[in-house]
């Protein structure tokens, strides 16, 4: 599609490694239109924003807004208008710093960040030093648009399982928070290779990245593959800094914890509620809707989450009834316990040219015939690129063909999508079969 360079200050945004992903300036064609990714800062949308969100999406697009699992939107079905779309976006305040600096804003927070009552410290002022970081340092800008950070600060709503280029979690060891981190892995697997002071945190991410820069070659744009060729110790150190790495550092685990992120949220102070829209697509009246509640009910903000969903923070406990009716009011599913809560989909047929299926009507048809019970959460995937989620789900429905499945489940001892447990299934097979307890799927 046409469009006419923007202004000369952004005509400098293209990455020195070409991406083929969506970004604020690069629309990138699919079956339905045009997609534009708005990268947030660790997920925060303010009430205004996501009213010009829902205007942009309806004046020059088709309407149809997504929430993405780095906690991120994208508008779909955009038309010819790029430079309308974008200067609205960007006079909403939804652009990055530097027009340089858009595609390397990826860190990933709690989406209770500051707020969730585990956290062992407020992640928010070291997640904008590290944002001012990377949109500020222009050697920065040659990561590619999908090396990812996540500064996880223990809070109990956290995405331990989304792999990140660098991660860092908090942890206590006696009097003193630290940060153990990682590369090309996670926090809830991922091996803990040193810790620094808390307060060491952004230098810890500048070096990683400066030494990433300095060994990866161009065909190496993701952590993994230069440690394919560099071992993590010759990595670490060649820091040039002092990472602790005693016992008691090395042997630390994330504990994962079993903090639903649909519903009443508990926050150190107050109370946040946590929505989702179907199948991670927003409508724009969803958009303003939830605006309006953050607005009315709450602090007026709202923050994406890595599970396709909103979080409304700051509300005070006589107002959530009338909070959560109007969000449910609106089609945001409030409650995990609703199948369609448990079930995500990528684009499907519909917007993708690579899938063969119609992954997300037919989540909607399978989450009809799914129960109340069914363990943990399903994933329709009409190929094996899995866009929609960026870690295993505990069930993966892949599509062979329109309607038909292949069901994995996930199995740690097994690549991809996990074990393969049935081939070719109608969704009624499917649904059949995932309303079974998870040791009868073996059967
Ligand atoms: S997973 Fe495959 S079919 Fe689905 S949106 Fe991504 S590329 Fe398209």
């Amino acid at each position: 599609m046409p469009d006419a360079p923007l202004t000369q200050a952004h005509a400098s945004h293209v990455s020195p490694r070409p991406s083929a992903c969506p970004g604020l300036w690069r629309i990138v064609s699919a079956r339905d239109g045009g997609i534009c990714r708005i990268k947030l800062p660790g997920g925060l949308l303010l009430a205004d924003q996501a009213d010009a969100v829902a205007a942009a999406a309806e004046r020059f697009a088709g309407g149809v807004i997504e929430a993405t699992n780095r906690g991120n939107l994208q508008i779909r079905g955009i038309g010819s208008d790029h430079r309308g779309l974008v200067e609205t976006l960007l006079a909403a305040g939804l652009g990055p710093r530097d027009a340089a600096g858009d595609d390397v804003r990826n860190l990933m927070l709690s989406p209770l960040a500051g707020h969730d009552p585990a956290m062992l410290l407020d992640a928010r002022p070291l997640a904008g030093q590290i944002l001012d970081l990377l949109e500020g340092t222009p050697r920065f800008h040659q990561l590619s648009a999908k090396f990812a950070v996540q500064l996880d600060a223990g809070e109990n709503l956290a995405m331990l399982e989304h792999p990140h280029d660098l991660w860092l979690s908090a942890l206590r060891l006696g009097q003193q928070t630290w940060l153990a981190f990682g590369l090309a892995g996670c926090p809830a697997d991922g091996q803990v290779l040193g810790a620094v002071p808390a307060d060491q945190g952004l230098v810890l991410v500048r070096a990683v990245l400066e030494r990433f820069l300095d060994l990866a070659t161009p065909a190496q744009s993701r952590m993994r593959q230069l440690l394919e060729v560099c071992s993590a110790t010759d990595f670490i150190d060649g820091l040039g800094l002092a990472i602790r790495r005693d016992a008691a550092v090395l042997a630390w685990r994330r504990e994962p914890r079993s903090a639903s992120w649909l519903g009443v949220l508990p926050q150190a102070q107050g109370i946040a509620l946590g929505v989702a829209p179907p199948q991670g697509r927003l409508t724009p009246a969803m958009l303003r809707g939830a605006a309006r509640v953050a607005r009315e009910h709450g602090d007026g903000s709202l923050r994406l989450s890595p599970w396709q969903s909103l979080v409304l923070t700051n509300l005070q406990a006589q107002h959530i009834d009338h909070a959560q009716a109007g969000l449910s009011a609106l089609g945001l599913l409030c409650h995990d316990h609703e199948p369609l809560a448990r079930i995500s989909a990528c684009t499907g047929a519909s917007g993708c040219a690579k899938a063969l299926g119609e992954t997300k009507a037919d989540a909607v048809t399978l989450a009809a015939l799914l129960g109340p019970g069914v363990p943990g959460s399903v994933h329709l995937s009409g190929c094996p690129r899995s866009c929609a989620v960026a870690h295993v789900a505990p069930a993966t429905l892949l599509a062979r063909a329109p309607g038909r499945y292949d069901l994995y489940l996930r199995d740690a001892r097994q690549p991809g999508f996990g074990a393969l447990r049935a081939t070719d299934l109608t969704l009624n097979e499917a649904g059949a079969m995932l309303d079974l307890p998870t040791e009868h799927l073996d059967d």
